[in-house]
């Protein structure tokens, strides 16, 4: 009796838990995968297609009629169909009035039409709920079950319980959606799949730029100068002394660049008075990819320890070093210690490696795993205060490295700066301007504006 009762329980569940028949339109890619996902998490799935044929591609359990008898089993439809084919809807007006639609397409093109496709499909059948969702998700991601990256769902659509019913879906696929709003959010979502790292285009542009700069410039004052004058080839520097000397000076300029923009807004609300009134445009988009900015230089530094991590085993440097040790053997002299040149190098190795440890802990704390487990003021002790001490120790390790050459005029071939003198000129001007901004002359106004207080108050009572 026992037994029977938990057989009806068990029997009345898996009823209640019956997952409601999902219409997919299309039998293309994209409709294959999503179907056969759905069946896999208990959907019953039919297929609205042009050819009721059953093809081996097609998911098995899977139904296939045509579009209008497909329609009318269920109460949510996929259309899994590319925009342009959208006109053969209309005939279908009727059948589909008060069904929820789920538009999952996309373009080719950024903003390609002047409204988006799930407007554009709510436009040709007002009396349907059109939802946006899947556009970001992959046909091969869903197929392949590799999904680690996509897992995000964009959801957005103006009937709040049909959204609510795509998003349960989502959910039983086992992935995260995201309520983006109204259908006014299509557009965007739609544009999200063409766009190619949109916060990375000027960080590495700016990357590359300084890079073939600064490799030229060396090349033309280590290498070409010292072939022309001094008769020594030197080509080989290319492969590591250039590019060692190019990686510290980039990690050193992007680094101060993460922080220059935080500069120039902060004279800006001081000029201003105010907090509430928007900072130009290319500062906007300057400060949108610090942490680029900052990732990048942090690859520059990393390529730097590496290389300089390689030096000893350089043909070059174990010749020069031997040399030294049969000069001194043939003047049967030892050179003593100089206690100057040990302070020197101990001194900037140290500022290295501790600038480089800052760097990489500012690198770390960027990661959205770890900044989401920190708190706002957690964050911005790491990432400003922390982030300035390892500007000025690199700024240190530079100047102690590179100090030599200052008042040398042999480091000033063809009335040319040293590569460090230049590398030294966006950090310190930073670290100055910054030091001059924690005045409490300053500071103190710069935070009253922060908190909101104006000079000049617009809406004053
Ligand atoms: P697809 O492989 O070319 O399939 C499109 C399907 O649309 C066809 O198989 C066909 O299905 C149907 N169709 C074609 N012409 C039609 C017409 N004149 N009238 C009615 N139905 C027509 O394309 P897909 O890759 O599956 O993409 C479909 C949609 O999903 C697109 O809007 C795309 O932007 C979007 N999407 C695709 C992916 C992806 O990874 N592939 C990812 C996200 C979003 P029947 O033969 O069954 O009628």
């Amino acid at each position: 009796m026992n037994k029977n009762c938990s057989n009806i329980m068990a029997l009345s569940t898996n009823t209640s838990n019956k997952r409601e028949t999902v219409c997919i339109f299309g039998t293309g890619d994209f409709g294959r995968a999503l179907g056969h996902k759905m069946i896999q998490s208990g959907y019953p799935v039919v297929y609205g297609s042009r050819s009721t044929q059953i093809s081996n591609l097609i998911p098995k359990d899977a139904e296939v009629l045509s579009h209008a008898e497909a329609a009318q089993k269920a109460a949510i439809i996929i259309i899994a169909i590319q925009r342009q084919h959208y006109n053969f809807l209309i005939p279908l007006a009727e059948i589909l009035r008060g069904k929820v639609l789920v538009d999952i397409s996309n373009n080719l093109k950024l903003n390609q039409y002047p409204e988006s496709n799930a407007e554009y499909l709510a436009q040709l059948l007002p009396g349907s709920r059109v939802v946006k969702a899947f556009n970001t998700v992959s046909a091969w991601a869903l197929q392949s079950g590799t999904l680690d990256a996509s897992r995000q769902v964009f959801v957005c659509g103006d009937d709040v319980e049909a959204k609510q019913m795509v998003m349960n879906i989502v959910r039983a696929l086992g992935l995260t959606p995201l309520d983006k709003g109204s259908l006014l959010a299509a557009q965007e979502i739609e544009n999200y799949p063409l766009q190619l790292f949109p916060m990375w285009k000027f960080p590495i542009i700016l990357s590359f730029s300084l890079t073939a700069f600064f490799f030229f410039y060396c090349l033309a004052l280590d290498v070409i100068y010292t072939y022309i004058y001094e008769k020594n080839n030197f080509s080989f520097f290319i492969a590591i002394t250039i590019p060692n000397r190019v990686f510290p000076v980039m990690a050193l300029i992007l680094l101060a660049l993460v922080y220059l923009p935080g500069i120039f807004a902060a004279i800006i609300q001081l000029y201003r008075g105010t907090k509430y009134r928007r900072f130009p445009d290319w500062l906007d988009k300057w400060m949108l990819c610090r942490k680029q900015l900052g990732l990048i230089a942090l690859a520059f530094a990393s390529l730097h320890v590496v290389f300089t991590l390689v030096s000893p085993m350089r043909a070059f440097v174990r010749w020069r070093t031997s040399k030294g040790i049969i000069s001194q053997a043939l003047n049967n002299k030892t050179e003593p210690l100089d206690n100057t040149s040990a302070w020197i190098s101990d001194s900037y190795l140290a500022l290295g490696i501790l600038g480089f440890f800052l760097f990489v802990l500012l690198g770390i704390t960027s990661l959205p795993s770890v900044s989401n487990n920190v708190n706002w003021r957690e964050f911005r002790f790491v990432q400003s205060k922390l982030g300035y001490l390892a500007l000025i120790l690199c700024t240190a390790h530079t100047l102690v490295y590179g100090g030599k050459w200052f008042l040398s005029p042999s480091a000033y071939k063809w009335y040319l700066p040293n590569i460090y003198i230049l590398s030294l000129v966006i950090p310190c001007a930073v670290l100055v301007v910054k030091f001059v901004l924690i005045f409490p002359c300053i500071d103190k106004p710069l935070t009253q504006i922060r908190q909101g207080w104006e000079r000049n108050p617009k809406h004053s009572e």
